[in-house]
């Protein structure tokens, strides 16, 4: 995908690593690791610090994000690199709530990029489509909507009960989301950005981004934007989703629809995601989950996590890093180097190793 905007340009950084539970304790190894292969020929190659947030922690220590965790990372870090968060053993994912959602609410990072990007054909379970037909980025906004936790019950647990969950859409909020949908489209020379909602249904919180989106698009007259309901966004990205370059909407729906899009490009194994505030630490992590039936079995796919690498990599101005591991990860596919949730025979490690020499090979090639 075209790059995100830099946070500094500089070439030296120091990244926070948050391996979590399940399968993220499994795959950032990996990601780590090719990020030190690919930048160690660099006069100043990144700097990696590990932090043990997850649910052992919790379990031990009750510790979920420790106190002033956030103004660390804010003030002594460029970026945060994080694997996933759940397990069984705390069925109220309490820790993950408090670190991830924590982070994402502190840190302000109202942008959450999911590129949809197919890699190589035979991964779409759509017929007759390929790589050059879905190629799309989403943007979810990563701040507010339903998930801020405003709400309550009335009369729990009795046949009465009454449980409310507020949307909350500030004109702040919907506003600079929507327009860094644009301003990505312009500056990466995408021609069409998709804003979704369910206004027909929503109509105060929707009415919102209905007004902020016809105000912005006023300043974009290059760009082709277009409105779609939700559901029917959901009909069409399956229909067709070579009509897509830029989708921007709300946090939940954000969730559900770069959900369906990973599948589009194959499956959650290989979903990256980067959780953005343009300029400031910024935290990037595989779009999958913990994955707790095949956590510990060696099997999970890093391609997720490698791939939100290289976003972390784009935004901090390691651009032709970033393209390596993008062409690695290409490599492995083609030559079916893979885990098998993609139908290959190879462990974690093995793929991790691999993708580390390859990045190598293709940043020498490049140069
Ligand atoms: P969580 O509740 O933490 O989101 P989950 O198991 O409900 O975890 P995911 O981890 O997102 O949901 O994944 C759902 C399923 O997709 C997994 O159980 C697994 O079968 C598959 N999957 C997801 N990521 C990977 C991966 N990196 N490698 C292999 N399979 C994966």
């Amino acid at each position: 995908m075209p790059g995100i905007p830099l946070r500094n340009g500089g070439p030296a950084a120091r990244i926070a690593v948050i391996p979590g539970d399940g399968i993220g304790a499994e795959v950032t190894p990996q990601a780590v690791n090719v990020l030190r292969a690919v930048t160690a020929p660099a006069r100043r190659p990144l700097e990696f610090v590990e932090f043990d947030w997850s649910a052992e922690k919790y379990l031990r220590e009750g510790v979920s994000l420790p106190p002033r965790a956030v103004e660390m990372l804010r003030d002594e870090f460029d970026a945060i690199l994080f694997g996933a968060l759940g397990d069984p053993r705390v069925p109220s994912n309490r820790h993950a709530a408090d670190i991830l959602l924590g982070l994402r609410f502190k840190l302000d990072l109202y942008v959450n990029a999911r590129p949809v990007e197919l890699l190589h054909d035979r991964l779409t379970p759509l017929r007759d489509r390929t790589e050059k037909d879905i190629r799309l980025m989403v943007f979810r906004e990563n701040t507010e909507g339903l998930y801020v936790g405003v709400g309550g019950f009335f009369k729990k647990g009795t046949p009465d009960e009454i449980a409310v969950q507020e949307d909350v859409n500030s004109r702040k909020g919907v506003e600079r989301i929507i327009r860094y949908a644009f301003e990505y489209a312009r500056q990466n020379g995408l021609k069409r950005v998709c804003m979704s909602d369910k206004s027909n249904a929503m109509n105060f919180a929707h009415d919102l981004w209905q007004r902020v989106f016809k105000e912005a698009r006023q300043e974009y007259v290059s760009i082709d934007s277009r409105h779609l309901y939700i559901d029917t966004l959901a009909m069409e990205i399956v229909r067709d989703p070579s009509q897509f370059d830029v989708i921007v909407t709300c946090n939940l729906f954000g969730d559900i629809i770069s959900d369906l899009g990973a599948q589009l490009a194959g499956g959650l194994g290989l979903a990256p995601s980067a959780n953005i505030h343009p300029g400031k630490t910024s935290l990037f992590e595989p779009v999958h989950g913990s994955a707790p039936h095949i956590a510990g079995k060696g099997v999970a796919n890093p391609f997720g996590s490698v791939l939100s690498s290289a976003m972390m990599l784009e935004f901090l101005g390691w651009k032709p890093e970033a393209a390596a591991l993008r062409t690695a990860v290409r490599a492995a596919l083609r030559e079916n180097h893979v885990t098998p949730d993609l139908g290959g025979e190879k462990r974690t490690v093995e793929v991790g190793d691999w993708l580390a020499i390859k990045s190598v090979e293709a940043l020498a090639h490049q140069r």
